[in-house]
């Protein structure tokens, strides 16, 4: 009897799902793929046109081109700004794998810059001592949906002529000192992987800039180095934004700050309410950061025993990310393995992200406070 009263009162929460954002818009989702089907426009259309314009006047910049995936967006900016072979490109050292593979893709070197550790972001004071003639520029990654502090990073770049690329792939909508994420650089690359707080129903990505002259060398360079059919001015690629994918994000858009919002509102009240000695919470929402929390993650000294504890109530819980990028296989060649980066060391140890979603049931937050204040 006590063994059934327990099983009824534990709850499967996923780390993440995307129905009720997407339960809530299905009339508008197949309203716009109907319409795609009906001009019958695949690539290039009317609607990745609006798109574009929508978001680089949601993100207040100039110019939006709509690309393929964030790892494009990165890798286009990189070549639009014509960075490669010989030159250095300074990262964070605990970023997602793709910020360092854009870098690399060019010819570059990525150069990893160890972050601070209350913020998860790049320290900027430790920029400048890996600064040398070879480099080219700088990616700060506004990770997990918090701006970095873009004013001491701009400040270094301009003082070594170096360009800025934001890496906003996890931060749609974030505010920076009263100015949008996207708008804080030469340019910024974001992705709309189906996860993202603005997601495709697939891949997709795009580019914001106010620099005309990066916005045409991106889009010239991700439809085979060519701004007229057929006539091919550069060695391109092929990285566009799909005009159904572009649909649904014109009709996600309208509804992103409703779901940031949401997302702040969770992660503050886990914020207040998670108390237990043995965790450290992520940063605050402020005036300054206006985070979107992209990810809530915690941090602990028994991450593993926390997270198979988690697992073991019907908490789904994931690791951002378990392997820091000088330790993975495929960075082996750039002998990364003699750096010491114990910052991102550590936070790979003992990172661990929670549940948080649009549509996250109230219950079903307690029940993820009330696990971890237990633990
Ligand atoms: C998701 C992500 C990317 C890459 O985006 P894709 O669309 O998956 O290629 C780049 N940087 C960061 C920080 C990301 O989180």
């Amino acid at each position: 009897m006590l063994k059934q009263m327990k099983e009824v009162n534990k709850l499967e929460i996923p780390f993440v799902t995307l129905k009720p954002m997407h339960d809530e818009i299905s009339e508008e989702l197949e309203q716009a793929f109907r319409k795609v089907i009906k001009v019958s426009n695949y690539i290039q259309g009317e609607e990745c046109l609006l798109f574009e314009k929508e978001y680089a006047e949601y993100c207040k910049t100039e110019h939006c081109i709509g690309v393929g995936n964030g790892l494009d967006a990165l890798s286009l900016i990189l070549r639009a700004m014509d960075i490669g072979k010989g030159d250095e490109v300074i990262i964070p050292s605990n970023t997602f794998i793709a910020t360092a593979l854009a870098v690399s893709h060019t010819g570059a070197k990525p150069i990893l810059v160890e972050p601070e550790i209350d913020t998860y972001n790049i320290d900027s004071s430790k920029i400048e001592r890996v600064v040398n003639k070879k480099t080219k520029a700088i990616i700060p990654v506004h990770l997990q949906g918090r701006p970095a502090d873009m004013e001491d990073i701009n400040k270094i770049a301009k003082r070594y002529d170096l360009k800025v690329i934001e890496d906003a792939a996890q931060a749609h909508g974030a505010i920076y000192k009263d100015r949008m994420v996207g708008s804080l650089s030469d340019a910024a690359a974001f992705s709309f992987y189906p996860g993202k707080n603005l997601g495709a129903l697939g891949d997709g990505g795009c580019i914001t800039t106010n620099n005309t002259n990066i916005a045409e060398k991106v889009r010239m360079l991700g439809n085979y180095g060519s701004k007229e059919k057929y006539k091919h001015n550069v060695l391109g690629s092929n990285s566009r934004l799909d005009e159904l994918q572009a649909a649904f994000l014109r009709v996600k858009l309208r509804h992103l700050d409703k779901w940031n919002k949401e997302r702040v509102k969770i992660a503050n009240q886990y914020i207040t309410e998670i108390n237990n000695a043995q965790v450290t919470l992520p940063p605050k929402w402020s005036n300054t950061f206006k985070h979107v929390y992209h990810i809530f993650a915690i941090r602990s000294e028994e991450r593993d025993k926390l997270e198979n504890y988690l697992n073991c109530q019907g908490i789904s819980t994931v690791k951002h990310y378990p392997i820091p990028i000088h330790y993975q296989k495929a960075y082996k060649s750039l002998n990364y393995l003699n750096v010491e980066l114990p910052l991102a060391e550590e936070i790979s140890k003992t990172i661990l992200s929670i549940p948080l979603y649009y549509g996250m049931k109230k219950k079903e937050i307690d029940y993820v406070i009330e696990k971890i204040n237990n633990f």
